[in-house]
């Protein structure tokens, strides 16, 4: 029988950060997955980041994952999105060439050490006393091992829905599995139906671009990366078209059609990525939807139309998008469709993303009932890492909310569970201010390094351009001017005679580096990403100064341990309401029972006062029960 320390089920993008992350740690691991071929393919949309998801991406990179440098080598529309705002929220975004996105994951896999790919399907998890003990794949063959990251995405008992026809699969032409559910049902695990949708996709060479508004990419492609300066790849425009009132006319004409209006479909889908059936019926009075008409690659004429996601038959699907402006004579090469799947309630897990019920089993990705591709390689990257680490005797690795958006979203799903697919959105972090995307090498890489992600040639590049970063700033720091002197260059500061570095200047919202150079010639012709990082840095520092108390508040709650075998029920002063959310959610750390829906400060007070009782009782027993010296 073939042994390994880790087995990752799934080569979607969950599966290829965790393999990729169990094996960089030195763990001996297998990736098992239906098929070689699929390995990193994008199922819907071809893109990567944009608001929140872009944080992810930047996130992954900081550990050495694989998403960056995969978007950076293929893709071929790079925009940041929110660029008028401030940098915390800015989401770097590119759309990608779908071949060249599947070429680099599939490469990097394959040159990984530590790393061995099996095609096969992943059917039971083996256990013994409540601990993992092996994988039995659907041919009979059986593999050893002390941790499994399943990673299955849509497949579990996924079911593909267009109008009234349904068609077990996983995605569109891959069978669906259904071993892997009803295992976690025999285990008392709680399952629910999700579902998600994609739109058509069409001929480009049938689309009239002349007709149509175009959106260029960016002129300054700004890497994900912090390992690439520049982007390569040919950079592209899309189109956009809009819905009429025809478009709108005939889907309300057929809505009972539609899979998900006739209630063939029970799963919940994403709010925040409605199907155009869902936004017809939802946003009744809006006369018009912008559609993005995507190229899915530069040699490759398919063109995947953003925002037209539908569950509709084929030939509706047909009709209502020759009613758009550009797409009156297009060819469609595939109708879109609704996929329903099982999901684990990711309150099965731990914040390490592990099983409550059996040790060493680890879910990531769309099972944990996330959407996105960015949402499942961040989780990805933690389960295989863990699993990584139980394999090895090691306490798994959490990543605070503080620390990262990859905290928040674990923190999330593991507390609070979902009610609809999940996706990331800045306005979901309460730290945003120093969880930027500019920001997550220095967040993160240093953390990497300790726990074995981080490779050579990684830490080298950061270690660089953390010391140009300190350094730029220093510099800054070193050199001042009066009130009176900024009115000689033009700027306008409050005449209080306080002479002002020029790092303080950048922190005010009409100061940039043009400025400071003008002043100082030696702050001239800096790295842009020198430079960026730096201006970020000061504006923000003021504000970060003030944060970081709450910062400091979370981190000491993260440390006060919760028993897991302290019981609440009998804790005089407590609410039965909140008795009865603290037995259900079993926080581990008082940070993570303050976050419970209702908690107050003397509730979380009486808590801390229980748990330092247990303390003191254990201590006591203990005591009690050691041999005294001298006595026979
Ligand atoms: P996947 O990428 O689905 O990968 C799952 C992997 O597991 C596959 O490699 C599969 O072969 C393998 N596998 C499954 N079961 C087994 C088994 N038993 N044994 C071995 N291997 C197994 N996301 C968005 O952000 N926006 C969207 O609009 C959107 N629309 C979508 C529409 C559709 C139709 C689909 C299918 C997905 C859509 N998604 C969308 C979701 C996005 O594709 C996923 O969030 C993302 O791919 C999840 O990554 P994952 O790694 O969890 O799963």
């Amino acid at each position: 029988m073939q042994s390994f320390d880790v087995i990752i089920v799934g080569g979607g993008h969950a599966g290829a950060e965790a393999a990729a992350a169990s094996a960089r740690t030195g763990a001996k691991t297998a990736l098992v997955t239906l098929s070689k071929e699929t390995i990193g393919i994008m199922s819907c949309n071809p893109a990567i980041g944009g608001l929140g998801k872009g944080h992810l991406v930047r996130e992954i990179d900081a550990l050495d994952g694989l998403m960056g440098r995969a978007a950076d080598a293929s893709g071929i529309q790079f925009r940041m999105l929110n660029r008028k705002k401030g940098p915390a929220v800015r989401g770097p975004r590119t759309q990608a060439d779908r071949k060249l996105y599947r070429n680099f994951i599939q490469d990097a896999l394959a040159t990984q050490a530590n790393l061995t790919i099996i095609d096969g399907e992943a059917d039971q998890v083996l256990t013994e006393n409540g601990a993992v003990v092996g994988l039995a794949l659907k041919d009979g063959e059986n593999l050893k091992c002390s941790a499994i990251v399943i990673t299955s995405g849509t497949f579990l008992r996924g079911t593909i829905h267009i109008g009234d026809q349904r068609i077990p699969a996983g995605r569109h032409g891959e069978k669906r599995v259904e071993g892997l559910s009803h295992f976690f049902e025999s285990h008392g695990f709680a399952l629910g139906r999700l579902k998600t949708g994609t739109p058509a996709r069409l001929d480009g060479n049938t689309i009239a671009w002349e007709q149509l508004e175009m959106q260029p990419a960016d002129a300054d492609p700004v890497p994900f990366s912090l390992m690439n300066d520049t982007i390569k790849v040919q950079q592209i425009s899309c189109g956009i078209t809009r819905t009429t009132n025809e478009t709108h006319k005939i889907i309300e004409d057929n809505l009972k059609k539609s899979a998900m209006y006739s209630g063939h479909i029970s799963g919940v889908g994403p709010r925040y990525c409605p199907s155009i059936e869902d936004k017809i019926v939802r946003f009744h009075d809006k006369e018009s939807h912008q559609i993005f008409l995507e190229p899915e690659g530069l040699d490759d004429s398919t063109v995947y139309p953003n925002g037209i996601s539908t569950s509709l038959p084929a030939d509706v699907q047909e009709a209502f998008i020759h009613t758009m402006p550009g797409l009156e004579n297009v060819r469609i090469l595939r109708a879109g469709y609704a996929i329903e799947y099982d999901y684990i309630d990711p309150r099965e897990l731990t914040t390490s993303l592990e099983s409550r019920k059996i040790s060493g089993l680890f879910l990531a990705g769309q099972i944990n009932g996330t959407t996105g591709y960015e949402e499942a390689g961040a989780q990805g990257l933690i389960a295989g890492l863990n699993a990584a680490r139980r394999a090895g005797g090691i306490d798994g690795l959490v990543l605070s909310r503080s620390d990262a958006y990859i905290g928040v979203m674990i923190d999330d799903l593991t507390s609070r569970g979902v009610t609809e697919p999940y996706r990331m959105f800045t306005s979901r972090a309460e730290y945003r201010l120093s969880l930027r995307a500019d920001n997550a090498d220095e967040r993160l890489t240093s953390l990497g390094r300790d726990a074995g992600l981080v490779g050579e040639s990684r830490w080298a590049r950061y270690c660089d351009i953390q010391t140009q970063v300190d350094d730029l700033k220093t510099s800054l720091r070193g050199v001042n001017l009066s009130p009176n002197e900024a009115d000689l260059h033009g700027i306008k500061l409050n005449h209080d005679g306080v002479r002002r570095t020029a790092y303080d200047l950048l922190a005010f919202p009409d100061i940039d580096f043009d400025q400071i150079s003008r002043i100082w010639q030696q702050f001239s012709n800096l790295p842009d990403r020198i430079r960026d990082r730096v201006a970020n840095d000061a504006q923000y520092a003021v504000y970060m100064d003030r944060q970081s108390s709450d910062i400091a508040r979370l981190k000491r709650d993260e440390q006060i341990i919760i028993p897991s075998d302290l019981l609440f029920s009998p804790m005089p002063g407590l609410s039965n309401e909140l008795k009865m959310k603290l037995n259900k959610q079993r926080p581990s750390t008082l940070a993570e029972a303050a976050r419970i829906e209702g908690m107050t400060p003397a509730a979380l007070a009486l808590i801390v006062a229980h748990i330092h009782l247990a303390e003191k009782t254990a201590k006591y027993a203990l005591q009690n029960t050691e041999p005294k010296v001298g006595v026979a």
